[in-house]
């Protein structure tokens, strides 16, 4: 094996340059993770933990009435299977007003703020999970939040008030060539010569409601600049049509589709935001729109508690409930303190949206990363607990006259939450972006190899003024106790957030320092730290809520302590390893290895099961349009067109 390591491409090099051009760089507001990465602990930003405000009672009804309608309307069992949703299912939702719950009331919506909205999203996370991607692919990320963020008064009295009246919308961003990195956007949009319009052209992939959506938000490239940009796009316009619909794994009632754009003309009033600022769009549509899914996923964890508390407690094997036994215990233990940590930092995220003067974006990516990783963990623990009965199928339990408790859906349904609204792995790598901002900021022409001496020796001055008060501050703080006396048995734990956080700061940039320029390639060193981070935001949330409850005299106040507890000494334990690992790895070892994989030197150890009977070239992504263009373009599917191509 020979030691590698990946030189950035071209297309690499555009691609984080396309990147950052649409990041926001500006910071005018608090966030606690952006000042926990620099060593900052700032205990006010989540002290006191927010407690939901109470309940209006507008949304108390809304919210009953929502609940009786999945109670009889809804049956996921019967979703699943068809893979739809029969009718009366979305009628019902529109009578109910749910396509515009994140809507203004002065446009027809029921102007539900993020913590009443995140509240029904629990609820469909126990229930029918495609449903909520539904609604949040329509108005989370489809074009209610954008319009809301970016759109013109004249956009957003033209399109609001449809989307309340349940206008199902989509997001499009995705392409068969562009998953995680858009710099690759191949649809074009090109003006036309009196400047009034946009001629679209291009193929969108996995679209969720696609199938159903009157109104889409479509990313494309302006063919004259080369820029991206987002346009409101009607499905009913000449030349869009659904190229087929798409099945998955889980979510099997969620219409999901590929979209193609045959010149379909796009009037220049549906620009959406500044011409070429597309991408901002989607990546500001996404900070707070991205919250669905801790909401979903904790609401999905929080049911696998119940089912494994009745289950372990009544199946009894070798003399006890199998929940006595300690192997099952402990999973009971640790899962309800994980569903404790999802819910605090779900509300948490939820709540700062709510109030004014707070940036949430590191907050809800952390919230994405952490909440969807901990539910697979959890699901795969329920499954574990509930045994044959887990891998069963909820109409075989029925058959046989079990209740129809539906674990491996929920196994099914959980798992792309990983992989959608972006990636784990982009998320830490957004995440570790703004890690390492302010020192780039301050060091960066030192450890850009594209700068010359001359700018290196000219920053020189400014690095040293910041880290001489920076650097000696991280090691100087008061993490010991009686400071956080208040916190009572979780006042240890606060104390080590705080000096871990000093001690992550000081280790990104030991980093900064050994990798310079290749720091951005440091994957593993950088992934590392933004967990540390994730766990240590997670930890205090846990903290401060359990403290919040037992100062307003909640009666669940001790057992939040407990579980505050048991959360932090198994975070502190992971994040002791993850401190190590950062130092003493195989990380370099292994990359070598990954790439002697990708190089088929190892292809010798898949010899023995059937052989995949494709090359690695049969395998690259495939324009659906070009396979399926014998159907002739420019017709929008039926139904029935959509029925028979899936
Ligand atoms: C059910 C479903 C619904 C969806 N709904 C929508 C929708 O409504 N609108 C829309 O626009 N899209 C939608 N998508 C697309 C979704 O957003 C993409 O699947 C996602 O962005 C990942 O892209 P990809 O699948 O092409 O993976 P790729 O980008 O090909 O990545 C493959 C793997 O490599 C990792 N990876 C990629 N780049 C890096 C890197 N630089 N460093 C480390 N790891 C990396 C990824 O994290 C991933 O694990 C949906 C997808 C699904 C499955």
């Amino acid at each position: 094996m020979k030691t590698v390591e990946a030189k950035p491409s071209d297309a690499e090099r555009e691609s984080l340059q396309q990147v950052e051009a649409s990041r926001q760089t500006e910071w005018t507001e608090h966030s606690f993770l952006r000042d926990l990465f620099l060593g900052n602990f700032r205990l006010s930003l989540i002290h006191p933990y927010p407690l939901a405000d109470p309940e209006r009672p507008a949304f108390t009804a809304f919210y009953e009435k929502f609940k009786e309608f999945l109670r009889t309307d809804v049956d996921p069992v019967h979703i699943d299977t068809i893979g739809d949703y029969p009718d009366g299912v979305i009628d019902g939702l529109k009578r109910l007003g749910a396509f515009g719950m994140k809507i203004p009331q002065e446009y027809g919506g029921l102007g539900l703020n993020q913590f009443e909205y995140n509240k029904i999203m629990e609820l469909l996370g126990g229930h029918e999970r495609g449903l909520a991607v539904l609604l949040s692919a329509s108005q989370a990320i489809g074009l209610p939040q954008p319009l809301r963020l970016f759109g013109t008064a004249a956009q957003k009295k033209k399109y609001l008030p449809r989307c309340a009246a349940g206008a199902i919308s989509a997001f499009a961003l995705t392409e068969t060539g562009v998953g995680s990195d858009p710099a690759a956007l191949a649809t074009t949009a090109e003006p036309t010569a009196d400047g009034k319009a946009y001629i679209l052209n291009g193929e969108k992939l996995w679209i969720s409601n696609a199938p159903l959506a009157e109104l889409l938000v479509v990313a494309a490239r302006n063919s004259a600049t080369g820029k991206i940009s987002a346009f409101i796009v009607e499905t009913g316009w000449e030349g869009v049509r659904i190229e087929h619909r798409c099945h998955f794994m889980g979510l099997r009632g969620e219409p999901n589709g590929v979209i193609s754009f045959t010149d379909v003309r796009v009037p220049r009033e549906n620009l959406l935001g500044e011409d070429g600022k597309g991408l901002k769009v989607a990546l500001v549509t996404l900070n707070a729109g991205r919250l669905s899914l801790p909401a979903i996923t904790g609401g999905l964890a929080k049911q696998c508690l119940e089912i494994c508390r009745k289950w372990a407690s009544v199946r009894e094997q070798w003399g006890h409930p199998i929940g006595w036994h300690e192997a099952n215990a402990h999973k009971l233990a640790d899962m309800a303190a994980t569903v404790f940590a999802m819910e605090s930092l779900s509300h948490f995220a939820a709540n700062m949206v709510d109030r004014e003067g707070y940036d949430i974006r590191l907050e809800a990516a952390a919230a994405k990363e952490w909440n969807t990783t901990r539910v697979w963990h959890v699901v795969d623990d329920t499954m574990q607990i509930r045994g044959g009965r887990g891998y069963e199928s909820e109409t075989s339990l029925a058959a046989r006259g079990e209740p129809a408790i539906g674990v491996e859906r929920m196994l099914r349904d959980a798992r792309v939450t990983r992989i959608f609204e972006g990636a784990s792995e982009i998320m830490h790598l957004f995440m570790a972006r703004e890690a390492v901002d302010k020192h780039l900021q301050v060091a960066g022409a030192l450890i850009d190899p594209d700068k010359g001496i001359r700018q290196k020796l000219t920053a020189l001055p400014r690095i040293f003024t910041y880290y001489l008060t920076w650097y000696p501050s991280r090691w100087l703080g008061w993490g010991r106790w009686p400071r956080f006396a208040e916190f009572g048995r979780l006042a240890r734990h606060l104390c080590f957030v705080e000096r871990a956080s000093r001690k992550m700061a000081r280790a990104t940039f030991y980093g900064m320092l050994l990798y310079r320029g290749r720091l951005q390639r440091k994957q593993a060193f950088l992934f590392r730290i933004v967990d540390i981070a994730n766990e240590l935001f997670v930890m205090a949330l846990c903290i401060t809520r359990a403290r919040r409850l037992a100062a307003a005299g909640d009666e669940q106040a001790w057992q939040a302590e407990t579980l505050a507890q048991l959360f932090c000494r198994n975070s502190r334990r992971r994040i002791q390893n993850l401190f190590r690992d950062l130092w003493r790895n195989d990380d370099a070892f292994k990359y070598g290895v990954g790439r002697d994989v990708l190089a088929g030197e190892h292809a010798w150890l898949e010899r023995g099961p059937m052989e995949l009977g494709l090359t690695a070239e049969e395998m690259r992504p495939v324009s659906v349009a070009d396979k399926l263009r014998d159907r002739g373009p420019g017709r929008k599917m039926s139904e029935k067109d959509i029925a028979s191509a899936s």
